[in-house]
Order: C-alpha cells, then sequence, then structure tokens
C-alpha cells in the first residue's frame, strides 16, 4: 500500500501526516524554529520508521503554510487555503461547508462549494487578537496552562465583558481584573467569547442562513470553552474533528490526487 506525507509549515506548529486517500494514518507536529525543512524531515523520518516504511512506498510529499517554499525535499507545494478546503472536505465526508481556521497567528473563514473547492475566504492576519498568540499570551499572564482553558470556563456562569480584543489592551485588562479579584474562570470564559465575536464578525451575515455544516479547525480548536462560546455567539452548530490541527497538512498530502 502507498502513503502521502503532507507537510503544514505553519506560523507556530510544523504539521506533518502520513495519509491514505481518505484518512490521517499517522501524525505529529513540533515547534516552529529556523531550520524549518530539517525540522519537517525529521517528523518524515519518524513516521517511515514508527510505520516501517521505505522511499518505495511513499506517493507524493506535498508541502503548505507560511514556510512551503523552504520545503525543497517537497515534490508540490499547495496553498493552505486550498490545502484547508480539500483536507476538512474530505474528512468531513463532504458535509463541510464552511471552515473556521484559528491559527497560531491568524485567523480565516473559507467557504467551499458543493465540490469542496473554495468559493470564497476571509482573513484576519493584521493582528494577533482571536488567534493561538491571544490564548498563549493571556495563559501566560493568568498563569494557567491554556490546555485547561476549556473546563475552566465551563466552571463560570457569566461571562466576563472584556473591552479589549487587542492582545495589547486585553494584556493590561487582564490584569487589572485580576487585581480587583476576579475569578480567571470567568475572564477565560470572557476571553473565548470575545474571540468568539471577533469571528462571528469575520464570518459575516451571510453565513448565519446555516446552509452548510461549520467547522472549527486549527490548534486553538482544541480549547473546548472557545468551542462552545463560538456556538453561543454564532447561535449554530459548530464541528471539530477528531485532530482538527492536521485538515490543512492532510490536505496537502492529498492535494496531488
Ligand atoms: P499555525 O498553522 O499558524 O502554526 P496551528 O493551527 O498549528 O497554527 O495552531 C497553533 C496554535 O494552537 C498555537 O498558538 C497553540 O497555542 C494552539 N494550541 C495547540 N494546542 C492547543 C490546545 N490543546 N488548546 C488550545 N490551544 C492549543
Amino acid at each position: 500500500m502507498s502513503f502521502r506525507i503532507g507537510l503544514d509549515l505553519g506560523s507556530t506548529a510544523i504539521k506533518m501526516v502520513l495519509a491514505d486517500d481518505y484518512k490521517i494514518e499517522w501524525s505529529k507536529l513540533v515547534a516552529t524554529a529556523p531550520g524549518q525543512e530539517a525540522l519537517a524531515l525529521e517528523l518524515v523520518k519518524d513516521a517511515m520508521s514508527a510505520r516501517g516504511l521505505g522511499e518505495g512506498d511513499i506517493e507524493n510529499i506535498s508541502a503548505t503554510g507560511y514556510g512551503k517554499k523552504l520545503m525543497s525535499g517537497a515534490g508540490h507545494t499547495v496553498d493552505e487555503i486550498s490545502a484547508n478546503a480539500g483536507g476538512l472536505f474530505r474528512l468531513s465526508e463532504g458535509r463541510c461547508r464552511t471552515i473556521i481556521n484559528i491559527g497560531g497567528q491568524d485567523l480565516k473563514v473559507i467557504n467551499l462549494t458543493d465540490n469542496g473547492k473554495v468559493a470564497d475566504f476571509k482573513m484576519n492576519d493584521k493582528c494577533a487578537a482571536g488567534t493561538g498568540r491571544f490564548f498563549e499570551q493571556a495563559a501566560r499572564i493568568l498563569d494557567t496552562p491554556l490546555e485547561t482553558f476549556g473546563e475552566m470556563s465551563k466552571m463560570a456562569d457569566e461571562p466576563l465583558e472584556l473591552n479589549s480584543t487587542c492582545v495589547v489592551f486585553a494584556e493590561s485588562e487582564i490584569v487589572s481584573l485580576l487585581a480587583k479579584g476576579v475569578p480567571k474562570e470567568r475572564i477565560i470564559k470572557g476571553l473565548h467569547h470575545s474571540v468568539a465575536r471577533r469571528v462571528a464578525n469575520l464570518l459575516g451575515k451571510h453565513k448565519t442562513r446555516g446552509d452548510g455544516d461549520v467547522w472549527l479547525d486549527g490548534g486553538p480548536s482544541q480549547n473546548a470553552g472557545l468551542l462552545e462560546a463560538l456556538e453561543d455567539e454564532l447561535l449554530m452548530e459548530v464541528k471539530v474533528l477528531p485532530n482538527p490541527q492536521y485538515t490543512v497538512a492532510f490536505g496537502a498530502a492529498i492535494s496531488t490526487m
């Protein structure tokens, strides 16, 4: 059996998948750092040795993401919007019509055609608000691991209304809320809602027409508190795959089909 390899060289993490035509068979990521090609090739080596594969078992190596041009070893490159669309459409078994992708440093909304192609997209990469970096910064100030934000937020009844979506202002707002003794749970829930409102703005009115499934992907989509806030703000179900950080890499892997 032959496999495909997809590499997503993102702003924050390099993701790698070993895939067949329909699903991810093996995946791993490392933090983005100088020497991206070497880091990515190390992931490929790990996958091949974990599965006992040789070069002849690999049909293609395809790269996407900000760092895709650095991958001289990739036979094919694809832009991240098309890779995201192709990957999520296939993994959702053709149901997805809108993707909300939250990455380390940007936020995207991609609308798909009924054939899983990109119909249109919007991107916010001008500031860190609403991205993984925003949450990482908040986690540092709150001295609370990001991985616990989901449960923490569930413990709060009412989200706190936060005024700042800008990372810099949110930072000083969080500091002053902590000084006033506001529980961290309420602040975290407030952060989730402020990001969810930002996503709702980017999504725009046209999407709430509810004519297709909306899926969330990217690293921060593993935060159950953010998902809950998004569903509250958008008044619709938002679906997430079991391994939502790898959909773009999977899309790259199958992009030569
Ligand atoms: P990029 O492609 O821009 O590198 P990713 O989709 O890989 O972005 O997402 C990276 C972001 O995901 C990081 O900012 C990180 O903080 C966030 N992230 C990773 N795991 C989790 C998690 N379990 N909960 C919340 N956020 C997470």
